[in-house]
């Protein structure tokens, strides 16, 4: 039985850049677009940006409404829509969202509800990696209720140690300790910290490593049980555990390391049988060690610089996926393994409006000049930046994503850094200066940061 079907009615349940690019996706498909919008975003762009596009959550707040699970569900149904793709953040990696859609006829653009539930919990999908032999950060893989039983761990392990919400994400949820005494004074104000953010106040600890690289790898699954790797991220510039600059090929670590983080995030990916777009993220220590971390099993914000590599459209890939093509064929093309063939060099950054020498407090108001750098290799996604455009505090801060790809590293670099010099944008405060010094940096450049590059470099700020 031919299980294939063509979507005509795609609504993407999210805001901003993310919806764009996805838009741009289906109408390259041929498939209609439905935005949902909440009133913080009445004016926003990307809604204009959809076939059609309709209000929700008239009486929530502006994150809760891209949270109406039930209304956009029916919405979607009385719409005529075949599908929902969540994007990334709200209701991605919400497995009753999936459900819903299941139940009513129509397709997640994601992985399967039973798979999200095993990967979408970090102490689930440590557990799943260590059953297949997979290194994980050492720690405990349940949800601890009481602080001596961290101790015990630090014990033995040592300080410093991490807390972590089971159900975080975004970089939140995470915290440092240090000491007996800071853990003391810590652990009842992570798990409120985790209620109040997640939902559920598991939480559990792991020994903190010193300045690792963070390296993922950007894995496609379809419904045949056909899987393949797209290569790594390294993702190691970060902010407060959160990435700003991300770039493939991770080109500072050996090829034997290269392979075998990829293989390991293959192997959970084979595992659980993955459907879709995901990523499999890893720590590296200075030593060469590597430790599964969690699964994502979204799109995420810098799968741009994987498509720039290797030529695939990750996020139609999703789309063909769910309308039941495999992955080899003619329409998403991928044989085999072999078929994944990166080329060049391809560096993410994350232009936001907050302003770096105020301690990144994002900055709101409305932008009387927009104007955007381009040629040769450089790709934009871009949220609500426009001339007129108003920048409010209800959302994340990400104005526009600037992407490039050059033969060789250096080159990515130096264009990146020359398409974000020919930015000009008046009214709002960006962190293009912050961008730039990091790119022009010589440890960047080697390939080599890793997580405390900023913490550890203060005239990146100047
Ligand atoms: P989130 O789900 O919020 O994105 P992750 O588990 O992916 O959180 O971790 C985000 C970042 O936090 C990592 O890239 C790394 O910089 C830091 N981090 C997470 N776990 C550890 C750890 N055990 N030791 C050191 N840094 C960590």
């Amino acid at each position: 039985m031919d299980m294939r079907k063509r979507f005509k009615k795609v609504l993407v349940a999210n805001r901003g850049e993310i919806a764009i690019r996805i838009f741009r996706a289906c109408s390259e498909l041929g498939i209609r677009t439905v935005a949902v919008y909440s009133n913080e975003d009445k004016n926003s762009l990307f809604r204009v940006k959809a076939d059609e596009s309709y209000l929700i959550g008239r009486n929530k707040g502006p994150i809760e409404a891209y949270l109406s699970i039930d209304e956009i569900i029916e919405l979607a149904l009385k719409k005529g829509v075949d599908a929902i793709h969540p994007g990334y953040g709200f209701l991605s990696e919400n497995p009753e969202f999936a459900k819903k859609c299941q139940e009513v006829g129509i397709e997640f653009i994601g992985p399967t509800y039973e798979m999200m539930v095993s990967l979408g919990d970090k102490i689930k999908s440590k557990k799943l990696a260590h059953s297949l032999g997979v290194p994980i950060v050492p720690g405990i893989e349940r949800a601890i209720s009481s602080v001596e039983e961290i101790m015990e761990f630090a014990n033995s392990y040592g300080y410093p140690i991490m807390l972590k919400a089971s159900a975080g994400g975004g970089g939140r949820g995470m915290r440092v300790v240090r000491s007996e005494d800071d853990l003391k004074r810590q652990f009842q104000s992570a798990k409120e910290e985790a209620k109040k953010a997640f939902g559920i106040d598991d939480i559990f600890v792991e020994k903190y490593l010193e300045k690792p690289k963070h390296i993922e790898v950007q894995i496609l699954g379809d419904k045949y049980g056909n899987i393949v790797h797209l290569y790594e991220r390294d993702c190691s510039i970060q902010r407060r555990h959160q990435k700003i600059i991300e770039f493939t090929p991770a080109f500072s670590i050996s090829e034997e390391l290269r392979q075998k983080i990829c293989d390991d995030a293959l192997k959970i990916g084979k595992a659980i049988n993955y459907r879709g777009a995901g990523t499999v993220e890893f720590l590296l220590d200075r030593y060469g060690n590597h430790y599964f971390i969690e699964v994502n099993p979204r799109i995420q914000v810098e799968h741009t610089v994987t498509e720039m590599t290797t030529g695939i459209d990750i996020v139609q890939a999703q789309i063909l996926i769910a309308e039941g093509y495999s992955l080899d064929s003619k329409e998403i093309g991928i044989k085999g393994q072999g078929d994944i063939q990166p080329r060049g060099y391809a560096i993410q950054c994350r232009v936001t409006t907050e302003d770096p020498l105020k301690n990144f407090i994002p900055d709101t108001g409305i932008i009387d000049q927009y104007r955007t750098g381009s040629g040769f290799g450089i790709r934009l996604d871009g949220g609500n930046g426009f001339t007129g455009s108003i920048i409010g505090p209800y959302y994340d801060s990400l104005l526009v994503k600037v992407t490039a790809w050059s033969r060789t590293f250096e080159d990515a670099s130096r264009k990146l850094v020359r398409a974000l010099k020919e930015v000009k944008i008046r009214g709002v405060k960006t962190n293009i200066p912050f961008l730039i010094n990091v790119l022009n940096h010589k440890e960047f450049l080697s390939g080599k940061c890793d997580t405390g590059f900023i913490t550890y470099n203060p005239e990146l700020f100047n």
